[in-house]
């Protein structure tokens, strides 16, 4: 572990020990970096929860490794590659014990390997920091719009985490409440009443140029509007939309190719057509046609062309007036 209150820049790891068919006495070594200014609040910044999301943990360490300490307001305390084990081999799960990071808060100290990082993040950083964002992108089977999500939380914390997402000047703003909710890092961070900050800047299990630039300059922005830079740059307006219930996500039936009839990101009406659904090996299936079940903003599609049945190929966000 690194000294969080050591002035400047400290880099180094955290080591938690695991035990593989590969090797019985594993250290898997995760990445931190804290930097510390002057006098001010603390935020933690988290990629690579999920290991095939590639636009959060790119920001992070960029952010990490060009950032002057002596420009810096207060500490941020920066994780790029939370899921160290899934990152460095490309899977959405942890491949040790096959556990989704973001479904195992608060975490468990005496858990498997992705479980005690979920603890050691609740009990040792969370704690000692006022604002927590946590960078996820839609992994292989997702493709989002970028943008930053929220979750309507009463209070402060809500106006200053739409402050925040106004600064990323992600293309959306997506008010959300998951399903799962109460399994992820957000709630933990909610429970104790500090500001809780995610996205979905991606996906595909892909990074490009524009998702990646959209990450960096946005995170960039959004450190400096809780309060850690001063800068001042003209921002790209972010459309406020909320993420509809997931009865109205758009799933396939069955193994088809679908493809898509619109861009990402692009305004639909109820009953537009979203795409279509290709049954490549059979020659008794017509395409079938899939349709906006509301107005909105096509805000994720499908992220690989294969689909199974029951993946989702699209989700139409609502505007919020
Ligand atoms: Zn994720």
């Amino acid at each position: 572990m690194i000294a969080l209150d050591k002035p400047g820049f400290v880099s180094g790891y955290v080591s938690f020990h695991n035990s593989t068919d590969l090797s019985a006495w594993q250290s898997v070594r995760l990445p931190i970096y804290c930097l510390n200014g002057r006098p001010g609040p603390t935020t933690l910044v988290m990629g690579g929860l999920h290991g095939d999301e590639y636009e959060g943990p790119v920001a992070i360490e960029s952010l990490a490794n060009t950032l002057d300490t002596d420009e810096l307001v207060g500490r941020l305390i920066l994780l790029p590659a939370v899921n160290v084990t899934a990152v460095m081999a490309g899977t959405r799960l942890t491949p040790d014990d096959g556990l989704n990071m973001n479904r195992v808060f608060p975490g468990n100290p005496n858990g498997s390997i992705t479980q005690r990082i979920a603890d050691w993040i609740t009990q040792t950083l969370v704690p000692v920091s006022d604002h927590v964002v946590d960078l996820h992108s839609g992994g292989r089977s997702l493709n989002f719009a970028p943008s930053i999500l929220l979750h309507e939380v009463p209070g402060e914390a809500m106006k200053v985490a739409k402050l925040a997402a106004t600064a990323f000047g992600a293309p959306f703003t997506v008010l959300i409440h998951e399903d799962h909710a109460d399994v992820m890092i957000d709630a933990v961070v909610e429970k104790l009443g500090k500001v809780m900050i995610a996205s979905e800047l991606g996906g595909s299990g892909i990074i490009t140029h524009q998702t990646v630039t959209v990450a960096t300059q946005g995170l960039l922005r959004m450190v400096a509007a809780l309060g850690h830079l001063s800068i001042q740059k003209s921002l790209a307006p972010s459309r406020l939309v909320r993420m509809p219930s997931s009865d109205t996500y758009l799933v396939s039936d069955e193994a088809m190719v679908f493809a898509p009839a619109l861009s990402l990101g692009a305004p639909v009406r109820q009953g537009d057509t979203v795409g279509h659904g290709h049954f490549l090996d059979r020659v008794d299936c017509r395409p079938r046609t899939y349709t906006a079940p509301h107005d909105g903003w096509a805000i994720c599609l499908a992220g690989q062309g294969l689909t199974r049945r029951g993946d989702v190929i699209a989700i139409v966000a609502e505007s919020v007036q």
